[in-house]
């Protein structure tokens, strides 16, 4: 039997998940609650739900199926992870938490590998294998929360991938970050080498995310 994963799931999804499985509603709002806020590493951490429901959880879902491949920690507290999805693929996420401020900014992958190719990035000379889904890259802050025992208030989309060449899951992937997550619009970046066209495809969404761009040349052939 297929387990459903609930890591990235909506409000709205949660309650179709718990109403297919015979459960009252208001156990949507105790499993987003025990998912985007806690966070739990497992069904048992959640102690307001019933013995029977918890026990029901384990047989039909799974709150994640990422896994930390490898974790390095660096003296100024930075994290960086290697993380490993179900399909054996792996990409890095960074916690960054200089000087132990506040604000704890996320560095997200949006594509295992790019297509870009920009002459000084490993990530480029590995070319493209997929873009990752929305609820791929919202797990990787959900796997930070968890094995950090912490609360991310900051991201930035400027890890391995191009974010406007995976313009659907990444606009998705922000949506369920500032809705589910409540991470501020205003606290979000989008990183990106220069797709013009996505730029101002992103505009007409009237978020206020941050845009940076990451030109290093101002011509795609002295960049490559
Ligand atoms: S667009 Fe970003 S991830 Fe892709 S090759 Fe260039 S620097 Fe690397």
């Amino acid at each position: 039997m297929n387990k459903t994963k609930l890591a990235g799931l909506t409000y709205s999804e949660l309650e179709d998940f718990v109403t297919a499985n015979n459960e009252p509603k208001f156990r949507a709002g105790q499993l987003h609650l025990w998912l985007y806020r806690k966070p739990a590493t497992n069904f048992d951490e959640m102690t307001n739900l019933s013995k029977e429901f918890r026990e029901k959880l384990k047989q039909i879902a799974v709150i994640t199926d990422t896994q930390i491949a490898q974790k390095q920690v660096s003296k100024d507290g930075t994290i960086k992870y290697l993380l490993e999805y179900a399909d054996g693929k792996r990409v890095e996420t960074v916690l960054m938490s200089y000087d132990k401020r506040p604000n704890l900014t996320a560095c997200v992958s949006t594509q295992i590998g790019c297509a870009v190719g920009c002459a000084f990035c490993a990530t480029g000379k590995q070319g493209f294998t997929r873009n990752l889904s929305a609820q791929e890259m919202v797990e990787q802050v959900m796997t930070i929360q968890r094995d950090a025992g912490c609360i991310v208030t900051n991201l930035v989309f400027m890890g391995q991938g191009e974010p406007l060449l995976n313009y659907e899951e990444t606009t998705k992937a922000i949506k369920i970050l500032n809705t589910e997550m409540e991470i501020g619009m205003r606290r979000m970046t989008v990183s990106t080498c220069g797709i013009v066209p996505k730029i101002y495809e992103l505009a007409t969404l009237n978020r206020q995310l941050n845009l940076a761009l990451s030109l290093h040349a101002p011509e795609h052939e002295l960049r490559k």
